[in-house]
């Protein structure tokens, strides 16, 4: 999928048609959005829960490679970000899509 580089649609802070940059936000990792989630790393190393009981779920299973479901969702999804070049503020579109390939143009 090929999407411009530069779109005009409604900034919510302006309240009007502007130009808009585009960019694609960047996937962060559950550690990095929620770092004191019940069950984060540093919070079980706090409790002194890393070691113990148990196998922690590594070796119950074959790798991953040979399982027969993994890798079934070629596409990824994607969020886009739009930077109002008036007032420079950012936007996010509500939801994200799915594409095998993306491409800013
Ligand atoms: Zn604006």
């Amino acid at each position: 999928m090929k999407i411009p580089k530069v779109t005009k649609r409604l900034c919510p802070y302006c309240k009007k048609h502007t130009e808009h940059k585009v960019e694609v936000a960047k996937a962060k990792t559950r550690s990095s959005t929620r770092p004191l989630s019940r069950y984060s790393r540093s919070r079980t190393n706090a409790r002194g829960l890393t070691k113990g009981m148990g196998n922690k779920g590594k070796y119950s299973m074959p790798p991953i490679k040979k399982r027969k479901m993994m890798n079934k969702k070629l596409s990824k999804k994607i969020d886009l970000r739009y930077q109002c070049q008036v007032c420079k503020k950012m936007s996010q579109k509500s939801h994200g899509f799915r594409a095998k390939k993306f491409e800013l143009v």
